[in-house]
């Protein structure tokens, strides 16, 4: 039968229960059953994943998903499991899994049963895999967060910089590579590194047009921000500090403020960490006080307000932190406090590392001074940083940053002012 012949939106609805498709997710998944090389950018939340469950669910053989987190695999395979009657759907393998177990994932791959594996990049490097996964049907493979592939990316892991080697030593099938960072550096990165020049590139827009973008001067902050906070009791909010010190001394000061909020960050142990991320979730708690720790694959809908007390060390970064306001489509404030003195102590640290890294962490970094200070509308400065274009006027969102709503030289003027009466 050919691909054209499946009707892809009957099994959207017999799997997903979705009655439409996304964004392009249908053209995506037609390619990719024709055996042709996809590269998809889309920003988080955009629903990447069904662009290879789907397909994985409805090929013959087993789909290899090459994901960098376990703990976000397992909520995946669990997520899928629950798609199908059928045991042994979806599988982890990874060297967590004992003998018995081991055995099983093998068995249920064997035997046709399991649509897609979950790998990390180091488990796929293993002989035993790699001879085991060589004899059995691979339907094709997906990267997951292509990104780590790439330096330029806000989460470079060296495992992911040999997939190309191993793939090919695997099995001849098409790649689907899946990122939401889309700075064009990255995106040739990819490319080149998975051999994926020819790989037909769907690309949706990064533009968030419901989020607010503010820059303060890093003046006062802990009132400010007390400030901010009280003007959206009760709503969701995240504040981002770049050291576990600054969480812990924040949030203990928000709670001497009457704010309702907690710390996490990756030093606390693991209960109390899990326990002030539930509380979040469950809206017994308002605000979380976190370093960059909290944040991956936690998707509540109505976070209503970002605020970075520190500068981030990358556009990647503070696009990646912002966008985790108003997924519902809802109002989603991001503020960010900058101190010119906070990029001299980022370079700082960077100076200890490797001639490579500090030259690539003091490139991002000067586009993040470039973005703190610019009088253009921070929308069309950000989403040209992802190669893409935006009309400052026209373009959906235009008016929600400040220096689109305050002509900069007003804010300036303000601001001077405001430096006065400090004095
Ligand atoms: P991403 O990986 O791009 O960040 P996910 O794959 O996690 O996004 O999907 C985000 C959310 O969108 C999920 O809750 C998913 O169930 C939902 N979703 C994906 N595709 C569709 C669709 N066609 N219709 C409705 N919801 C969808
Ligand atoms: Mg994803």
């Amino acid at each position: 039968m050919s691909t054209k012949d499946i009707n892809l939106s009957a099994e959207l609805k017999k799997y997903f229960g979705f009655s439409k498709f996304k964004g392009q997710q249908e053209q995506i998944i037609r390619e990719l059953l024709d055996r042709k090389d996809v590269f998809v950018l889309m920003p988080t939340g955009g629903g990447k994943s069904l662009c290879y469950q789907l397909p994985a669910l409805i090929s013959e053989g087993t789909a290899i998903v090459v994901s960098p987190l376990i703990a976000l695999m397992k909520n995946q395979v669990d997520a899928v499991n629950g798609l199908s009657s059928d045991e042994g759907v979806a599988h982890v393998l990874n060297s967590s899994l004992n003998k018995s177990q081991t055995k099983q994932v093998m068995d249920d791959i064997t035997a046709g049963k399991t649509k897609l594996l979950y790998v990390a990049p180091e488990s796929l490097i293993k002989e035993e895999y790699l001879d085991f996964l060589k004899a059995v049907k691979i339907s094709f493979v997906a990267i997951d967060e292509a990104h780590c592939i790439s330096e330029w990316g806000h989460d470079f892991r060296p495992e992911y910089r040999n997939l190309k080697g191993i793939i090919d030593r695997i099995a001849d099938v098409p790649v689907i590579a899946l990122t939401a960072t889309a700075t064009p550096k990255v995106q040739d990165d990819i490319q080149k590194t998975l051999g994926m020049n020819n790989a037909l590139v769907f690309k949706e827009s990064f533009n968030r047009a419901n989020l607010f973008y503010e820059i303060r001067p890093k003046v006062n902050v802990d009132k400010e921000i007390v400030r901010f906070i009280n003007l959206h009791k009760g709503k969701s909010g995240i504040v981002y500090c770049l050291s576990r010190r600054k969480v812990e001394e924040f949030a203990q000061l928000l709670q001497v403020n009457g704010i309702n909020a907690l710390p996490y960050h990756a030093g606390l142990d693991q209960k109390t960490r899990v326990a002030n991320q539930d509380k979040f979730l469950m809206e017994e708690v308002d605000v979380i006080v976190a370093t960059i720790a909290f944040g991956m694959g936690i998707d509540k809908p109505d976070v209503r307000f970002v605020i970075h007390y520190d500068i981030p060390k990358s556009l990647e970064s503070y696009y990646q932190e912002t966008g985790r306001v108003g997924r519902d489509g809802g109002e989603g404030y991001c503020l960010a406090f900058y101190d010119p003195k906070d990029i001299e102590k980022l370079e700082k640290f960077l100076a200890q590392k490797p001639v490579s890294e500090r030259e690539i962490g003091l490139q991002l970094l000067n586009e993040v001074v470039g973005y703190a200070e610019t009088s253009m509308s921070r929308r069309q400065y950000l989403l040209y940083y992802f190669g893409e274009k935006f009309d400052p006027v026209k373009g959906e969102g235009a008016m929600m940053c400040d220096n689109s709503q305050n002509p900069p030289k007003l804010k300036d003027a303000a601001a001077d002012l405001k430096k006065v009466l400090e004095m």
